[in-house]
């Protein structure tokens, strides 16, 4: 008679550890008493979600304010649908957003004590379980071709039945482990299936720290736990994985609830402690057309995709702050109050997350954008700018590098003060608000027409422009610029008072803010520009006063 260690050994001939081994290469970790061991735990086949920044960063916090640590593994079992370099991209983009782990999977290394971090590289220790729940008759070989599979499914469907592998339907669970032996012998593909002894119309109750307990219907599925290539599926890697990596708590996308039964089954049948379970709702958004809400959505959403902020020149700290907002609703009020600082002094809350959805807000994440950037000191909006410039836009970084000086006095214009001017969400359409100190964008401005009240006449605008080119300068103070352009004003009968105007505005050509305008829209080709003294001043004379021949010349032809 053929035993189950025998099916074993002849499935798993060179594996000699056992179960005890890993666990004792493996300790239990040595850490202060509430220290959480959590990871963010991606697949290598494609992009980074927001999603996915979203559960990282809550994996982070939840590590550090715990004392605890973070680690990143390398989901990369599905070999069909990896992406060769998006692992070392993930953990690239993950660094942008400071959200690094403490050991694991780092791009082009692993560092850490309970290695391999790369599935792909963990079949040993994979394999000693399976050999283990073969053995104990947990497991089984499943020789099933994929037209038998499909019998399966037709006859379930005839019989109206759940679809899948179990029960009565299982049709290598309960063959003589003779004639498994004999199937292996002879060369035949199979997988390898867990035994399920659960029952789908038993409820079991499981714990989540989001959603607190519920219940949930029981398991009955052998589900396949190795794949013909001999590599682990989702479900048992998880369990052996975090297991043996001692994670506290498993923190995960919602779309993981519904195959908690069998994590659950498998962690009860090995006799191992569960970790503790948080199930983080997806980031939805409300669809332009329909008006419903919907998942962030890789193919309709640029949104969906971290590298669209990172290539759109956001400010990384924004998105993360942002994204907090998301995670816990009493986080807004809290950084309002501590002034957009020190964020890693807010104690995050698993169990103060929302089920529901939450909607991806654009004008939220540019306010905190807008809010960060009016934080940042000159020298450190440029170096930002910089970089991203150089890697993501050439435009703006042949720009910045020709004279980065003059892009810094650009970016200083009513910076560094108590209410900074707070123009800047991104950079990716930097040039569209200053575009206009630069030459060749002013002019191209200007030839589409200049946006001049038509009250003046193009003799009062020369009129105004040439008074103003060859008495105000803007080497003096504030102060000093205006009352020489208050006094250019009186002399062209522009009221200087705002009041006395408004008494009589038949007595005069315009008021002052309407001289202000002429000037600003001559240097800016635009009505709204910041603080014009500034402006003037960042320009320079000579370019100030080329600028306003330039559009005397347009308005005399
Ligand atoms: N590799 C899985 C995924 O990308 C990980 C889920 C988990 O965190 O356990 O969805």
């Amino acid at each position: 008679m053929i035993t189950n260690k025998q099916i074993a050994d002849a499935i798993f001939p060179n594996i000699t550890l056992t179960i005890e081994d890993l666990e004792k290469k493996y300790p239990l970790r040595n850490l202060v008493a509430g220290a959480e061991v959590t990871r963010f735990a991606p697949s290598p086949t494609g992009f980074l979600h927001t999603g996915s920044l979203f559960t990282s960063m809550i994996c982070r916090k939840v590590a550090t304010q715990s004392n605890g640590v973070f680690f990143i593994r390398l989901e990369d079992t599905d070999m069909k649908r990896e992406i060769a370099g998006s692992g070392e991209r993930l953990i690239e983009q993950l660094k942008i957003f400071d959200v690094v782990p403490d050991e694991g999977y780092f791009g082009d290394y692993e560092e850490g004590n309970y290695g391999p971090y790369i599935q792909s590289k963990r079949s040993e220790i994979y394999h000693t379980v399976i050999k283990y729940l073969l053995e104990i008759g947990l497991a089984y070989p499943c020789f099933c071709t994929p037209e038998e599979v499909e019998a399966i499914r037709e006859e379930q469907e005839k019989l109206k039945v759940n679809p899948g592998y179990y029960g009565q339907f299982a049709k290598y669970r309960n063959i003589s482990n003779e004639e498994r032996y004999q199937r292996i012998i002879n060369g035949e593909r199979y997988v390898i299936r867990f035994r399920s002894e659960g029952n789908h119309e038993n409820k079991i109750k499981v714990t989540d720290l989001i959603r607190g307990e519920f219940e949930i219907a029981e398991n009955d599925q052998d589900i396949v736990i190795c794949k013909s290539d001999g590599l682990p599926t989702y479900h048992f890697a998880h369990v052996v994985d975090d297991h043996f990596m001692r994670t506290t708590t498993v923190i995960r996308g919602e779309e993981w609830v519904a195959s908690l039964p069998i994590h659950v089954q498998i962690f009860d049948a090995i006799g191992w402690n569960k970790p503790n379970y948080a199930h983080l709702p997806v980031i939805m958004k409300l669809d332009e057309n329909t008006g419903n809400k919907r998942k962030l959505s890789k193919r309709l959403d640029s949104e969906a995709a971290v590298s669209y902020f990172i290539e759109d020149g956001y400010y990384p700290k924004a998105l993360i702050m942002y994204l907090m907002t998301i995670a816990n609703s009493n986080f807004e009020e809290w950084i309002l109050k501590n002034n957009f600082e020190h964020m890693e002094d807010f104690i995050f809350n698993l169990n103060k997350m929302s089920l529901d959805g939450a909607l991806f807000d654009m004008g939220k994440l540019n306010f905190f954008a807008r809010e960060l950037f009016a934080k940042l000191n000159k020298d450190e909006i440029t170096l930002f700018a910089k970089h991203y410039a150089d890697k993501y836009a050439p435009e703006l970084a042949k720009r910045i590098n020709y004279n980065p000086h003059y892009f810094a006095e650009i970016m200083n214009i009513d910076r560094e003060k108590i209410n900074p001017r707070k123009d800047y969400e991104k950079f990716g359409n930097v040039l569209d608000i200053i575009g206009y100190f630069y030459q060749d964008l002013y002019e191209a401005e200007v030839a589409k027409g200049l946006p001049f009240n038509d009250r003046f006449t193009k003799e009062d605008l020369i009129e105004a422009l040439v008074a103003i080119k060859n008495n105000l300068s803007c080497e003096q103070d504030e102060q000093a610029w205006f009352n020489s352009l208050k006094e250019i004003g009186a002399k062209l009968n522009y009221a200087t008072n705002t009041k006395e105007y408004k008494a009589n505005p038949a007595a005069y050509k315009g008021n002052i803010g309407d001289l202000a305008e002429i000037l600003r829209i001559t240097l800016t080709a635009r009505k709204n520009a910041p603080n014009l003294y500034s402006v003037m001043k960042v320009l320079g004379k000579d370019e100030s006063d080329r600028r306003i021949n330039h559009v005397c010349s347009l308005l005399v032809k």
